[in-house]
């Protein structure tokens, strides 16, 4: 079966066509600016030159129609007609408390993506316009929906909970959820096969360092913890993102710089972060670079960043009682060899030793530690869209 995988954000769609039968990436490609001026596909067949297209589009069905007709397009299409498609897997974001898995798309599933609107504002509102362009377009096909929060549906009450008056759990279901899961999930089952143990056995600690960070404790074969919470902004320092903070914070700063619940939402999730902190960028290579020609600022975030990741490493080696590997994944994650090095340097007393030679590589499956290492470092460049593509066969089979 070839499976169509798609990705929609509030003004991208990426998408994917993936022959199940040897797992083969048939094409790619990305939608840029949909409904904003200056709309533009970026189309890679496989063993095809790449192609770009310009046409502003007004929204996500348009998007999606444009991305049906390059998939079938007889010069640099994958596919012959649609009817290859037998099914398509969605990236959802927030399933809520709802599901611990993937699950075909009906009604009462786009009502649980629609009440989750209120806590993902930013991503399931464009998770569902591209569920339902394609519906319009494929009605004859399974729509599987694959949620960022379902891994971490395996973690207990213990470590989901905050100390908050019970009543608002119940009522408004405020606990942490985390993101990431499909990332966590894929990585952390690669790590148990370079381990060479079963998935089972393992103590696994999972870092997604991307623009987006965020990390997992992993045992037993489920999420322990991981560092993101009731929204994206909880955990790790990130491009544009706080991570953890005093909540007296929040407070103070409402008042002091005058901003509503809403300003102060847009304060913490896209002003802070590297950006706010550097004064730099939210690019953590940037940052890099003006601390290498002596920025001080830039210098001080690479510390506050090195320092939280190390801080839930330690705490996460507690949680675990022990750890059998560390998997650095996504973009800072598969080519920051700088910061792999930073993060793992003075962590011998936990049995983290860091091969300063294996590290020199990107974007590349690889064990970086030294051989005499207790806790296992790995490279696993990450593959959401397989594990999409992978349910979405399972559930349409
Ligand atoms: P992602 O969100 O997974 O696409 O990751 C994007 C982030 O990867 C960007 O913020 C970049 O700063 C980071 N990145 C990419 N290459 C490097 C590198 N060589 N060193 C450090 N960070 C990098």
């Amino acid at each position: 079966m070839k499976v169509l995988v798609v990705n929609a954000g509030s003004s991208s769609i990426k998408y994917q066509v993936m022959d199940m039968t040897d797992e083969k990436v048939l094409a790619k490609g990305l939608v840029d600016r949909v409904g904003i001026p200056g709309t533009t596909l970026k189309h890679e067949p496989n063993g095809k030159d790449d192609v770009l297209i310009k046409k502003d589009l007004p929204d996500h069905t348009a998007g999606m129609k444009l991305v049906l007709d390059v998939l079938v397009n007889p010069e640099y299409g994958c596919i012959k007609s649609m009817d290859e498609i037998g099914a398509v897997g969605h990236r959802v974001v927030h399933g809520g408390e709802d599901f611990a898995e993937s699950v075909v798309i009906d009604d009462k599933v786009k009502k649980v993506i629609r009440d989750c609107f209120d806590v993902a504002p930013l991503h399931n509102p464009p998770n569902l316009m591209g569920i339902e362009a394609c519906e319009e377009l494929m009605p004859n096909v399974n729509h599987v929906a694959v949620f960022d929060t379902a891994f971490h549906q395996t973690m207990s009450p213990a470590n989901f909970m905050y100390a908050l008056p019970y009543d608002v759990y119940e009522k408004f279901k405020v606990r942490r959820y985390g993101f990431h899961g499909t990332s966590h999930y894929y990585v952390s089952h690669r790590a148990s096969e370079m381990l060479g143990k079963a998935y089972e056995d393992c103590k696994i600690i999972t870092l997604h360092l991307g623009n987006g960070a965020s990390m997992a404790a992993i045992s037993g074969g489920k999420v322990v913890d991981t560092s993101m919470g009731f929204t994206p902004l909880e955990g790790l320092v990130m491009g544009t993102r706080s991570g953890d903070i005093d909540p007296a914070v929040v407070f103070f700063l409402m008042e002091k710089l005058n901003m509503d619940a809403n300003e102060a939402n847009s304060y913490f999730n896209k002003k802070s972060g590297l950006l706010g902190l550097s004064g730099v960028s939210n690019d953590l290579r940037d940052v890099i670079e003006a601390a290498d020609a002596g920025n001080e600022r830039a210098i001080l975030a690479l510390e506050v960043y090195y320092n939280k990741v190390k801080g839930y490493i330690g705490n996460y080696i507690a949680k675990l009682n022990g750890c059998d590997c560390l998997v650095f994944t996504a973009g800072v994650g598969e080519n920051g060899i700088e910061t792999r090095e930073n993060i793992c340097k003075d962590l011998e007393a936990l049995g983290i030793k860091i091969d300063p030679v294996k590290n020199k590589v990107r974007g590349k499956e690889t064990d970086i530690s030294t051989d005499d290492s207790k806790v296992k470092i790995f490279l696993i460049p990450t593959n959401e869209e397989l594990v999409i593509a992978r349910d979405t066969l399972r559930l349409s089979k």
